[in-house]
């Protein structure tokens, strides 16, 4: 088994809170609770509710819960789940000045060792900065177990550093901003391991598994370095975000962030193209100097047919209308989805001054 239990009597937590869901509970939960029972640290539990759908959402009502279930004394929180069960005891063990530790049960996300803790509130989605982990125990036995879709979905997450690292380069020439080659490096480095291991991790291999889970904890400690989520996010993101949104809004079943990601890459690269052949110069926003660096990063990113082929070999959904998005709500994230975060992405260019359209 993956856990130390050293850990705890190193760290000397007498009484910690394990947080898990259904599924996270059968998968791992319940095994680690074993490995508990043979140590003088005391544990409560909480099983983080379902809504009717069947989807834990990160909202006021599931961090109620865990506030009003964790005692007071807890001198640590356990993370033990996907990025759902990660965000909202980030949040809660940040709100109560303890820390946590993480234990990923699917290579799903790249925030698990992040600061970033996604929270819906009223109905909008908002990302707080609290605290990251104190450990990640990411057992390779429990990963290979995930669904065949929260795997496709990690490394959709993953493919999106293709805009969201342009994205970020934009920013930072045309913006001027916050920029850092080495996290730079490590986030591209994540990008490149899972484009050159796709097969292994179609097929659910050890070594597959292995490539995304540190692809993603990579990320992760990329955005952890630089204090903020350009490396991991762009436009892309901002795109995923506003369809979540609207699906709250509606009251549908929650996808998988990193399966809209992956697709929402596909609409952003697909758009991002048609700007080889635009003229920068002359809009009195991008100087003339920056126009060539520009057109380089343009012409570096992956081709939409090529993001395509990667995708559907992970077993993942391609475009929004596979995943059960209309038209309608793609054409209005195009339009919209800019205002959501502070970020000088080529979109926010793109909807502001230039209009091209897919
Ligand atoms: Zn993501």
């Amino acid at each position: 088994m993956f856990f130390r239990k050293r850990t705890f009597i190193e760290n000397r937590f007498l009484k910690v809170m394990i947080v898990y869901d259904e599924r996270t509970k059968a998968v791992a939960g319940d095994a680690f609770l074993k490995l508990l029972d043979q140590t003088n640290v005391q544990y409560e539990t909480c099983k983080m509710q379902a809504d009717h759908q069947g989807d834990v959402i990160a909202d006021e009502k599931v961090l109620g819960q865990l506030l009003i279930e964790a005692s007071i004394d807890v001198e640590a929180f356990v993370a033990i789940g996907a990025g759902t069960i990660h965000d909202v005891t980030r949040f809660v063990s940040y709100k109560m000045k303890t820390p946590f530790i993480s234990i990923p049960t699917a290579p799903s996300v790249d925030w698990f060792n992040s600061m970033g803790a996604p929270i819906v509130q009223n109905g909008v989605k908002v990302t707080f900065q609290t605290q990251a982990p104190i450990a990640v125990f990411a057992d390779i036995d429990v990963l290979m177990s995930a669904p065949k879709s929260m795997v496709a979905a990690g490394f959709g997450d993953v493919l999106g550093k293709v805009t969201s690292l342009f994205d970020w380069q934009f920013g930072y020439i045309v913006k001027g901003e916050p920029f850092c080659p080495v996290v730079f490096e490590a986030t591209e480095q994540a990008l490149i391991s899972c484009v050159e291991n796709v097969d292994f991790i179609a097929e659910g291999q050890e070594k597959g598994i292995k490539v995304l889970m540190e692809a993603l904890i990579l990320s992760g400690l990329a955005m952890l370095l630089f204090g903020k989520s350009h490396p991991a996010s762009g436009a892309e993101h901002h795109l995923s975000h506003y369809w979540e949104m609207e699906f709250l809004k509606e009251g549908r079943k929650q996808l998988l962030h990193g399966a809209k990601v992956g697709a929402a890459t596909i609409v952003i690269a697909s758009l991002y193209k048609k700007y080889l052949n635009y003229s920068f110069t002359g809009d009195g926003i991008i100087a003339s100097e920056n126009e060539a660096k520009i057109k380089k990063l343009l012409q570096g990113l992956i081709e939409p047919t090529k993001l395509q082929d990667l995708i559907n070999r992970v077993g993942g959904k391609t475009t929004p209308a596979d995943l059960g998005i209309s038209q309608r709500i793609v054409d209005n994230s195009l339009q919209e989805a800019h205002l959501l975060r502070e970020r000088y992405t080529l979109l926010y260019y793109n909807n502001v001054y230039k209009k091209e359209t897919l």
